[in-house]
């Protein structure tokens, strides 16, 4: 049986705009994110949290991971404050614009190129995005076992024991690694940053990769490269209006409320 201290864990982080900042849509639908604070995801902290518990426990080594313009280095600086070990930044102008596919596809070719791992954590889903698809499409490219949604897991040997959320319920699961698990935000509660992993986070080396670094095809990211185009983004406004329900009995009441609920077109005519 594999000892855990030899796991090699990879975690996938992604910076998001600061929700407190305005940020500008450009034309062609894309985040103009260079222009933007930025945050690390809610997720992600999450997955570098549950990282940094089993690197504490077992004596695991982490690498964060982030595709993203330059300035996502800050994201991995304050990952490397956490405590990880390692940061690669895939950072190459020809994948702005890239979908999700695009995305998990450089992720793909920057762990291929760091080689062996056990462990891949991702965020379950991104506060900007939110398509909760670059994991399991990552995991697809890798070839191996995956669990979305974990509020909770353990390793045991060569297995990760966990518990998912579903509709309605929960799923246990026993996944052989390497495996991938893309994690909820209330699965931890993360670390901040101290004053002390700030200074020693300073000196550390952010590995920064372009395309070729990864021996990525170029026809396969950006907006070019994704199949998925976002053609319109509209913000919408939500109303809030007091409806008194009138009626002299509850079978009435419920009548008038289905007929305003039609006539708001909230619910379609039953034929
Ligand atoms: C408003 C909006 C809508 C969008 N809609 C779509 C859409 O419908 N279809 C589509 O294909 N693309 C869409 N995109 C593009 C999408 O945001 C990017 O492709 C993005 O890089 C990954 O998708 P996501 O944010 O949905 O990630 P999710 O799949 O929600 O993220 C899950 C996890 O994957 C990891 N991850 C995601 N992106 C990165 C990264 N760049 N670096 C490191 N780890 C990462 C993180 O761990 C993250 O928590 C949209 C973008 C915006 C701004």
């Amino acid at each position: 049986m594999k000892q855990v201290t030899e796991m090699n864990i990879i975690v996938l982080i992604k910076q998001v705009p600061d929700p407190r900042e305005y940020v500008r849509i450009r034309e062609d639908g894309t985040l103009d994110r260079e222009k933007t604070r930025g945050l690390i995801n809610d997720c992600d902290k999450s997955a570098l949290e549950a990282a940094l518990r089993l690197k504490e426990r077992y004596g695991c080594r982490v690498t964060a991971i982030s595709m993203g313009p330059p300035k996502a280095e800050d994201a991995l600086r304050e990952a490397l404050a956490m405590g990880i070990d390692d940061a690669v930044l895939i950072s190459d102008r020809r994948a702005r614009g890239s979908d999700t596919l695009a995305t998990s596809y450089v992720l793909y070719k920057a762990i291929e190129k760091l080689g062996k791992f056990d462990l891949i954590i991702c965020g379950a889903e991104s506060s900007d995005g939110g398509t909760a698809q670059v994991g399991p499409e990552l995991a697809e490219f890798l070839g191996i076992p995956q669990a979305t949604f974990v509020e909770d897991f353990e390793v045991e040997g060569n297995h990760i024991l966990l518990r998912r959320r579903m509709d309605g319920g929960h799923e246990k699961l026993r996944l052989a690694m390497p495996a991938l698990i893309t994690v909820l935000k209330e699965i931890n509660k993360p670390r901040t940053t101290t004053f002390s992993g700030i200074l020693r986070a300073m000196n550390m080396p952010i590995s920064i990769w372009s395309l070729e670094d990864i021996g990525a095809e170029v026809d396969k990211v950006g907006l070019s490269g994704s199949p998925t185009k976002i053609m319109k983004i509209e913000k919408v406004n939500l109303r809030r209006r007091k409806i008194l329900i009138e009626g002299d009995n509850v079978e009435e009441k419920v009548n008038n409320l289905l007929r305003i609920l039609r006539e708001e077109g909230v619910l379609s005519e039953v034929v």
